[in-house]
């Protein structure tokens, strides 16, 4: 991308374009699986897969003389020659609803004006001059927005009960600690539109008398960082952060602190720990965050995509928001999309959306016409969705009563030849590797788990081994202090329960 962008700068210079045609570095569009992609504006035309040796071409027919270069278009979008779908109509995105991501591969993310020119600070503007805290927290209520990062606690309570605890002071803190195998939507929304969990963050703070914040997120996303430090610095410019912020008595400020690649960090007692300088372990609750949170004052946690839900939701008004959705899951949900699906990347969809729509309508269906087996949603904490349950709706409640969950989105899509005993193995390594080995269950239980699986899968399974993970994982499940140890049986529970034959097959094998 980097290679294709100098070139367009190269080109547009040697043929003295610089006044006319402006090259913007953006965030994710969401079609990972055609990028690198370059959009010509006011026409929007849809190059994928673009190479700096096509960048001449762009220039030369499109920019000097007009003609659309079809050869390079994204091909869903050429109907033929003479017609070109738009890309609301175009497969992948005309079932798509992009609120949380509305402004990335829009906007550049590292200038201030190009966000405020897409309403951006209008929502902070509106709730600290129109609108009192209870304003805001009756809005964000009434809009059923629920917490993005998995378990889907109501947000307008939450921002209610830290309102409403006492403290001589309060903080406010993003998670950013995305850790989810295969999930990247939190990292896309702080490279491609960073601004929007400033601003959200700031009406947070200004709604539950918080002066201070912090984004805690993993290192391992240096642009993601960057951008975030490059918008605050911004913000902090325009008097959008700091001291009496446009013009008012309200006073936040807000700061970045990296994790170092630890997945238990993203749970939020440990993510405060970890900010205040100690080793990221988790506490037992209550006390909960909103009463004894961050240094042991009243905290509001929230994720990058929730944040991202809140100026719109100030904008546009509650109703809005709340006619997306189903009856208990309002609005659209972000999904990093992977695994064994033809169009791989980040899609947003309104809730209620079926695993069908998703795989087949907006992810193009399996390669090689394969036959679609499961996906896995909400990543090591989720479990898996067996074909037969394709036509479920994408919601909280809908995905827990066939014992899987939204988790933060990460749908992973499983093909014929995947083995479910292997998947399973999988996610429960990746939880005993992480396990922070604080509370027995967690340490010791997945670890059994896992041997027991790993015996099944290389063929020396015994008798017995199944209902020994089922014992054990209830067991873990139940005792666990954290939500980590909590949902790590998840992947196994849920595979044994839809694929029970495989599990039989390889104890059998050995027999
Ligand atoms: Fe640590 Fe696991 Fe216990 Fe959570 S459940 S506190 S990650 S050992």
């Amino acid at each position: 991308s980097q290679e294709v962008m100098d070139t367009f700068e190269k080109e547009i210079a040697k043929n003295g374009l610089e006044k006319e045609v402006k090259v913007v570095r953006t965030g994710c569009f969401g079609l990972c699986e055609m990028g690198p992609v370059v959009i010509v504006y006011p026409e929007g035309s849809f190059y994928s897969r673009v190479k700096a040796d096509d960048v001449s071409e762009i220039v030369s027919e499109h920019l000097l003389k007009g003609r659309i270069v079809t050869r390079l278009l994204y091909e869903e979008a050429v109907v033929d020659e003479n017609e070109i779908r738009s890309l609301d109509e175009v497969d992948f995105y005309k079932k798509q609803k992009r609120i949380a991501l509305r402004n990335c591969g829009v906007i550049d993310p590292e200038i201030i004006d190009e966000y405020i020119a897409f309403d951006g600070y209008k929502a902070l503007a509106k709730a600290l001059t129109e609108m009192t805290p209870e304003e805001v927290i009756d809005t964000i209520k009434k809009s059923g927005l629920r917490g993005r990062g998995g378990a889907g606690f109501p947000t307008g309570m939450k921002w209610d009960f830290t309102y409403k605890a006492k403290g001589d002071q309060k903080f406010v803190c993003c998670n950013a600690d995305e850790g989810d195998p295969g999930a990247f939507m939190d990292r896309s929304i702080l490279e491609g539109d960073p601004h929007s969990v400033i601003e959200a963050m700031a009406i947070a703070a200004y709604t539950v008398g918080a002066d201070q914040g912090y984004v805690y997120v993993r290192a391992e996303y240096p642009i993601a960082v960057h951008r975030l430090q490059i918008a605050i610095d911004q913000a902090k410019e325009y008097g959008l952060l700091g001291k009496n912020i446009l013009g008012t008595d309200f006073c936040f400020d807000l700061d970045i602190r990296l994790g170092a690649g630890a997945f238990v960090c993203g749970e939020e007692t440990a993510l405060m720990t970890s900010i205040e300088g100690h080793r990221g372990e988790p506490r037992p609750r209550p006390p909960f965050p909103a009463n004894k949170g961050l240094f042991g004052k009243p905290t509001l946690l929230n994720n990058v995509e929730t944040y991202a839900n809140i100026p719109v939701i100030i904008n546009n008004g509650w109703e809005w928001f709340a006619e997306m959705g189903t009856e208990k899951s309002k609005g659209t949900k972000v999904f990093a999309l992977g695994g064994k699906i033809n169009n791989t990347g980040l899609v947003e969809i309104p809730m209620g959306t079926t695993l069908r729509e998703i795989i087949y309508d907006i992810g193009g269906g399996i390669p090689n016409g394969k036959k679609f087996k499961a996906a896995q949603t909400g990543g090591p904490s989720g479990g898996c969705i067996p074909a037969s349950k394709i036509d479920t709706m994408i919601d909280y409640d809908s995905l827990m009563a066939i014992g899987s969950m939204m988790g933060s989105g990460g749908l992973i899509v499983m093909d014929e030849d995947n083995c479910m005993v292997d998947i399973a193995r999988f996610f429960l390594d990746f939880t005993v590797d992480e396990s922070c080995g604080k509370c027995p269950p967690c340490r010791i239980g997945t670890r059994r788990m896992l041997e027991i699986l790993e015996r099944i899968v290389e063929g020396k399974g015994e008798e017995g081994d199944i209902e020994k993970l089922e014992t054990l994982g209830k067991n873990i499940k139940e005792s666990a202090l954290c939500g980590l140890g909590q949902t790590a049986p998840n992947p196994v529970l849920s595979t044994i329960h839809y694929f029970r034959d495989e599990y039989e097959a390889h104890i059998k094998e050995k027999r």
